[in-house]
């Protein structure tokens, strides 16, 4: 996969790449990212990149030129178009559905948006995806282009070892990951469940499900929803085709 991300703090991405699982990505040739600065296509002397807003009101917005050349420039000589991907509030949820309907695409743009957000005439022309990584207002796109690609690398297969440990994680079977125990089997009078220590694979499972099941009810009542529907629907079919 390649990301070129677009953004006026690349310094803010340098502790990112330079460790963990992105660092080993790039090491394993599965991901080909570039960091670019947004000021070297301002064209003006002195490389202005943002401007006051026309109507009026307070905060600067992201220059048109600037951003039109810059993702022009990143289109030159690629075998397939990227898709283009700018971070905003008002954008779609990611989600771990998101995730999955994306992470098969070869190539992409990210522009991290700064201040108010950019001229309308970017997104317009030059945005694919606009999206959101949650209901708050971060100050700029680095954060949401750093969720979003670390979200993504997880999927390449061969970046993470352990698979089924990832396949086990929230929200891959609609419910959140119950809790999780380490050695040692007692600590400060504090016990690991009985169960977890039987080697009866059923009954694990079966608790860790119980689980899952009980976080999810409890702190996300909507995921709850979903499943329990999505629990009825498969439930249906199976009497049907019976
Ligand atoms: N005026 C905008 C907020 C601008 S925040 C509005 O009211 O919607 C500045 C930049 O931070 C945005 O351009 C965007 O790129 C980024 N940003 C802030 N919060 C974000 C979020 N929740 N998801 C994705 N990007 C976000």
């Amino acid at each position: 996969m390649r990301v070129d991300v677009l953004t006026l703090f690349p310094g803010l991405f340098d502790g990112f790449i330079k460790d963990a699982l992105i660092k080993r990505a790039c090491q394993k040739g599965l991901l080909n990212l570039h960091i670019w600065h947004l000021r070297s296509w301002a064209r003006s002397r002195h490389q202005q990149v943002d401007d006051y807003q026309f109507g009026g009101g307070p905060g600067m917005v992201l220059k048109p030129e600037p951003l039109f050349q810059a993702v022009d420039d990143l289109l030159q000589n690629r075998d397939a178009k990227p898709v283009t991907v700018y971070f905003a509030p008002s954008g779609e949820l990611l989600d771990q559905d998101l995730l999955e309907e994306l992470k098969d695409i070869d190539q992409f743009i990210f522009i991290c948006g700064r201040y108010k957000g950019v001229d309308q005439r970017v997104i317009d022309e030059k945005v694919d995806r606009l999206v959101s990584i949650g209901d708050y207002v971060l100050s700029g796109g680095e954060l949401p282009a750093m969720v979003m690609l670390e979200g993504l690398t997880r999927l390449i297969p061969g970046v993470i070892n352990d698979l089924d440990s990832a396949r086990s994680d929230s929200f891959q079977a609609s419910l959140l990951e119950g809790p999780l125990y380490t050695r040692p089997e007692e600590f400060m009078d504090l016990k690991v469940p009985e169960v977890l220590l039987s080697g009866n694979h059923k009954s694990i499972a079966d608790w860790r499900k119980e689980k899952a099941m009980e976080v999810t009810r409890r702190n996300r009542p909507d995921l709850w929803k979903r499943y329990i529907e999505a629990d009825k629907t498969i439930k249906r079919d199976k009497n049907k085709e019976g």
